[in-house]
């Protein structure tokens, strides 16, 4: 059963272009979805290449005065735009809600983190200061961060808020204009928040937005004044877009899927790792990047199989405490219905391949029109298992027992994806061991979701499906991506100072002045 808002309460999702909301060019939109019930929320604009030029030519025109500002005062509009985020929590958090399914507590997390990479940006006057040294007699070298110009963000559904703040300030206080193409299946919050960069004072045309799908992603990245491209969301895309822009020589870092594993040993405290596993994997729906997939429960022979069962069991029993709803501390929707098929055939393929469903979470699908499935473990024997390997991006724990520390190794190692993974010891030199050895980005000790924060950067291993491109984003990793280094080598060979100067300097008995000027070189 699916319901629909009165045509009056729909929001229409234009473009946001140099300051005004300007509709699609060819007039098209698509519907948006609340996951919970499937109504229509929303309509958001198609855009063609038409209304890409439009955009990236009004980032483009603002880009001189906004780079020629100082950073001290770029940072200062965006110490503003932190301060409406905070003031406008609420009603941005209902908007990730109603578009994404996140639950409440889930949703103003999304703001608040993205407002960690704000506030971060807003330090750049202090943390993005050129270097001088003396590199030989009388030479001087110095470096400066020059911005690059228009930069394109392109982002997914999973985080209205945090994923395009992984870009926006650090990009545009470091001096550049942004264009970001929001996802289309939650493009309202976006089209808030640019009403909140207007505010707080940022100047026409250095913030755009236009909506839609593929056709506005490839004119963005073919649109010759497009300077540099980032790029989160599934494999395939990172690809296809790291991919083009390397054949227009454009800067690129493009961030992929993943298939966390988080490895257990029989020394680990039972009752933490049980809840940071079951918040790790439910999670947002299991709709994280950073989410756990794979727990790998490593039972060395020794007499520890009961201890890890008793884990087994109590992941199960938390998994199993969870709610459906988009309340505080309930389990929202996936996305959509394609997810939610998705979801169900790895477990109907799983099922197939003699796993056990420990917790089966298609009792929660029903005839809301919601896009509801519960939590899900399932006990493999197979590794080959396609659960066990794909990105299933859903609230779906696969669960294997692995005879040794080296066997728990491998099948993360052997993973494409490399993004994130977790060991759960109470034995330092135990977690040592592992966070030498396992081949991911981003590792966590006794820590299911281990997003490094400012000023460590964020982004899978180069050189795997988690990330297409050699730089982070965010953190000190993001300074380097939005800015070229400019090298400014002086000669300022003593003596230079005029000889009127020193002839005068002299009759005045003025020795010292002399001595400085020469010393300084600067006459
Ligand atoms: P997606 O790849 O379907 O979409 C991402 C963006 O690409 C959207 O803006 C979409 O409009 C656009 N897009 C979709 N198809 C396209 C095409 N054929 N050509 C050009 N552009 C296209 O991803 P999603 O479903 O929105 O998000 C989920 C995925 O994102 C998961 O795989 C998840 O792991 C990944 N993700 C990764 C990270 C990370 O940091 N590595 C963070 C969040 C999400």
């Amino acid at each position: 059963m699916t319901t629909t808002m009165s045509e009056k309460d729909i929001t229409i999702v234009n473009n946001y272009i140099n300051g005004e909301i300007i509709p699609p060019a060819g007039g098209d939109y698509l519907d948006v979805q609340d996951p919970s019930n499937s109504s229509v929320i929303g309509r958001v604009a198609l855009s063609t290449s038409d209304d890409v030029d439009r955009a990236v030519r009004a980032a483009h025109a603002a880009f001189p005065s906004w780079s020629a500002l100082t950073t001290k005062a770029r940072a200062g509009i965006m110490l503003s735009f932190h301060s409406l985020v905070k003031s406008h929590a609420a009603e941005l958090a209902s908007l990730i809600v109603m578009e994404n399914g996140k639950n409440m507590t889930e949703a103003l997390a999304d703001v608040a983190k993205g407002n960690e990479t704000v506030e971060y940006a807003c330090s750049l006057p202090q943390l993005m200061q050129g270097r001088i040294d003396a590199v030989s007699t009388d030479v001087t070298c110095r470096d400066r961060r020059d911005p690059l110009g228009v930069v394109v963000s392109i982002v997914p559904f999973n985080f209205p808020f945090m994923v395009p703040h992984w870009t926006l300030p650090i990009a545009l206080v470091s001096g550049n204009t942004v264009v970001l193409k929001p996802s289309e299946k939650v493009p309202l919050t976006m089209y808030r928040v640019v009403k909140l960069f207007e505010m707080a004072g940022f100047p026409k045309g250095v913030i755009n937005l236009v909506n839609g799908t593929k056709e506005s992603v490839t004119s963005l990245i073919d649109h010759p004044l497009c300077r540099a491209v980032t790029f989160v969301g599934s494999s395939p895309i990172a690809k296809f877009v790291s991919d083009r822009c390397r054949a227009l020589d454009k800067r690129c870092t493009a961030l992929g899927g993943a298939k966390n594993h988080l490895i257990a040993l029989p020394d680990c405290d039972v009752e933490s790792t049980a809840s940071d596993v079951v918040v790790s994997y439910a999670g947002c729906a299991g709709q994280r990047c950073m989410a756990a997939s794979v727990l790998l429960l490593v039972d060395d022979g020794k007499g520890t199989d009961a201890q890890q069962k008793t884990l087994l069991r109590r992941v199960i029993e938390k998994a199993s405490e969870i709610e459906r709803g988009t309340e505080p501390g309930k389990m929202g929707p996936v996305i959509d219905g394609h997810s939610l098929n998705k979801i169900v055939g790895y477990i109907e393929r799983s099922e197939r391949w003699g796993a056990e469903i420990l917790l089966d979470g298609r009792s929660w699908i029903g005839d809301d029109g919601g896009n509801w499935i519960g939590p899900t473990i399932i006990l493999h024997h197979d590794r080959s298992d396609s659960a066990m390997n794909e990105e299933v991006f859903g609230p779906v724990l696969s669960v294997y027992r692995v005879g040794s520390w080296q066997e728990a190794i491998d099948i993360e190692n052997s993973n494409p994806f490399g993004n994130a993974a977790a060991i759960y010891t109470t034995n330092g030199g135990h977690a040592e061991w592992f966070v030498k050895r396992v081949r991911a980005s981003m590792l966590g000790i006794n820590v299911g979701i281990p997003v490094p924060r400012e000023p460590f950067s964020f982004g899978g291993l180069y050189g795997t499906k988690s990330k297409y491109g050699d730089m982070d984003i965010t953190g000190d990793g993001a300074i380097e991506f939005f800015t070229n280094r400019i090298k400014i080598t002086s000669k300022w060979p003593a003596p230079c100072v005029p000889e009127y100067v020193v002839g005068l300097a002299k009759k005045q008995k003025m020795d010292t002045v002399v001595d400085h000027a020469n010393f300084a070189g600067t006459m």
